[in-house]
């Protein structure tokens, strides 16, 4: 029912999107033409807070959240990117797709660079590096978009920065674009739709096994009587499906990007850790008489530097900076990845890397949990400087937490049950375990502890 409604809708999902468009370049551009706020600012009266907080605070958590809920409709209905890319490769070039596009690492790494880099010139602070950030991926978009395929979403599908993370989020959704493979062979020529289907993010329909790829646009609903909307249980593709399509790409997205570099670069400025390292390089540097590190940044495009308000990082800032998400994403990678890989070898006697990818999935509800905790953080922050008062935020963290832990490892324990239903498995879940328990730890610090 709502596949098919969006089916014959697509012209007001369009003019949605449009909309969408109108209201995402007002906020990203607007506060690039008016001095930075003051002290005395609040997000109802200055259009730059006011946009962060919309962009930092709502956009971005809710995003995610959707992707929990309802898989990736966000990107197929309202995400303004993918919108102008499909629109651009409408009346683009429609050259084919070089092989440096298709790597499959790119999520991992797209990921990766643009959460760093936000950190070293504060995204969420400051409106030109949102447009440079945010504004470069639409640019981006709507060239890959002109260049490459026809009436597809090639950006969306291989280059998206948050494509390989919508992707995996949206396996725990409880809905689905189901197939019946059976249905579709046997459909006749005057049964069923009779028009074509063109799927932006090039999902191929008949084989659809995930609703990683699919955007949730409804247009596939009902062709040869063999697509629907449907409800499906809750964790179901990731403890079956992901069997046989986790990839050790998805492994480094969730343990050393979604959990590792995450954490690191939401952990870095309230660290008493980050400080400490900061003092014992300055004080090295101070010995050696080397004083140009602490002395000189780098252009506002580089590392923050706004003096003006007294935020300037330094070089030996940037310095740490890095090596602190650095540091973070090593440690935290080997933390979750070692217990499940001792997980993963328990439950057979021989190793298979598939297994070990597939467990990996059973980290998604924590390291999701903590991306959403991560970006709320801003919101919370937002609405505490204007006198807000939220004394249950802490409560309300303290249960997504455990909401997410229990999700967790019920879905390491289904998936460990599919490889062993002896003991075994009840020693491998105590890797499971002892993973999730390691997600947790940077948001206890930062939120109970620091
Ligand atoms: S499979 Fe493709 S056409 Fe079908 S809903 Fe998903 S994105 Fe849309």
């Amino acid at each position: 029912m709502a596949g098919d409604w969006l089916r014959r809708h697509q012209r007001f999902i369009r003019r949605l999107q449009w909309g969408i468009i109108a209201v995402y370049v007002t906020l990203l551009v607007t506060p690039t033409l008016v001095p930075l706020p003051d002290s005395t600012a609040h997000i109802w009266d200055n259009i730059t807070l006011f946009s962060q907080f919309v962009f930092w605070g709502i956009w971005w958590p809710g995003v995610l959240v959707s992707m929990l809920l309802f898989g990736r409709l966000w990107c197929g209905v309202m995400c303004p990117e993918g919108a102008l890319s499909e629109m651009a490769s409408r009346h683009g070039r429609g050259r084919a797709i070089p092989r440096w596009i298709r790597w499959p690492g790119w999520p991992f790494a797209a990921f990766v660079i643009t959460t760093v880099y936000g950190q070293m010139i504060s995204v969420y602070q400051y409106p030109l590096p949102a447009v440079l950030i945010l504004g470069g991926s639409t640019a981006a978009a709507i060239l890959t978009g002109y260049l490459y395929g026809r009436n597809h979403r090639v950006w969306c599908r291989y280059l998206c920065p948050v494509n390989g993370v919508f992707g995996l989020l949206a396996k725990l959704a409880p809905m689905h674009y189901d197939v019946d493979r059976q249905n579709w062979d046997n459909c006749l020529p005057h049964q069923g739709r009779a028009d074509t289907v063109i799927c932006a993010p090039m999902v191929p329909l008949r084989t659809m096994q995930s609703t990683s790829p699919c955007h949730m646009c409804g247009r596939c609903a009902g062709f040869r009587n063999a697509i629907e909307l449907r409800p499906r249980d809750l964790g179901s593709e990731v403890i079956e499906t992901s069997a046989n399509t986790a990839t050790r790409w998805d492994s480094w997205l969730i343990l050393c990007g979604m959990i590792g570099v995450a954490s690191g670069a939401f952990l870095w400025s309230s660290s008493p850790w980050f400080v400490m390292a900061k003092q014992w390089m300055a004080r090295i540097l101070v010995q050696h008489d080397v004083f140009w590190p602490l002395e000189h940044g780098l252009p506002w495009w580089g590392l923050t530097n706004y003096p003006e308000l007294n935020d300037v990082l330094t070089l030996l800032d940037g310095a740490i900076l890095l090596g602190y998400i650095a540091v973070t994403a090593l440690v935290m990678t080997l933390a979750t990845g070692l217990p499940l890989a001792f997980a993963a070898r328990l439950l057979s006697p021989s190793w298979k890397w598939r297994r070990f990818h597939h467990l990996v999935h059973g980290l998604l509800p924590i390291a999701g949990c903590g991306i959403i905790l991560g970006l709320s953080a801003q919101t919370v922050t937002i609405l505490r400087a204007d006198g807000m008062a939220l004394g249950w935020v802490s409560d309300a963290r303290m249960a997504a937490l455990a909401l997410a832990t229990s999700w967790s490892i019920h879905l390491i324990w289904k998936i460990c049950g599919q490889y062993n239903s002896g003991s075994h498995r009840s020693f491998a879940i105590l890797g499971g375990v002892i993973a999730v328990a390691v997600c947790i730890m940077p948001w206890l610090l930062l939120f109970w502890v620091w």
